[in-house]
């Protein structure tokens, strides 16, 4: 596993040259759940802390709504470094990091990974063997269960998205109570 201090002086891929600060994942290391979201966005950066803009309020929201608790999860992004003005990631900076995340994945052992959004969810089926598929497959995906020989792989909406489509928060709230469900939890 990387310690905080190489992810901050990480110089792997040019997002360092823009970052304030790059963002380790949080919560319990011996989680169930593991929810893996794109990038930090820009107040994240700033100070240097999780799921504290827009989106991650609206993520903090459908997990209090779904009835899963802090420390039923461990949270981190594909892309540990903000992306300038929220673009989508290049393959080149998914390639450059997500070594990261492999770690992460390696350490926790979660029962289940919860990419949320389309290029997490395209990484982590690209890592376990599945199909690929195009964005406009997406939504296809959202809510189903795929397995591998060792995690179950359950692709959420990101949070951002519902910034947006309030229309699906609802059903947002639906797929965050079955991934409660999944691990066994009431
Ligand atoms: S995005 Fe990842 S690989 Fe690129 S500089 Fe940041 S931590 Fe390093």
């Amino acid at each position: 596993m990387f310690t905080r201090e190489e992810l901050e002086n990480c110089t792997r891929c040019p997002l360092h040259k823009t970052r304030t600060h790059a963002l380790h994942g949080e919560g319990n290391e011996n989680a169930d759940i593991m929810l893996i979201a794109q990038a930090p966005g820009e107040l994240e950066d700033k100070e240097n802390k999780m799921f504290i803009g827009p989106s991650g309020m609206m993520l903090y929201k459908l997990i209090e709504e779904a009835k899963i608790y802090k420390d039923m999860l461990y949270m981190t992004n594909l892309i540990k470094c903000t992306l300038p003005h929220n673009r989508r990631p290049k393959q080149s900076e998914i390639l450059a990091c997500s070594s990261y995340l492999d770690m992460e994945i390696k350490k926790v052992e979660p029962k289940i990974l919860a990419p949320l959004g389309y290029y997490s969810t395209k990484y982590i089926f690209q890592k376990f063997g599945f199909p690929s598929f195009s964005r406009k497959d997406f939504p296809e995906l959202i809510g189903k269960i795929f397995t591998s020989d060792k995690y179950r792989i359950f692709p959420l909406s990101h949070p951002a998205s519902l910034l947006y489509h309030h229309e699906f928060y609802k059903n947002s709230v639906v797929n965050f109570s079955n991934l409660r469900k999944i691990i066994g939890k009431k």
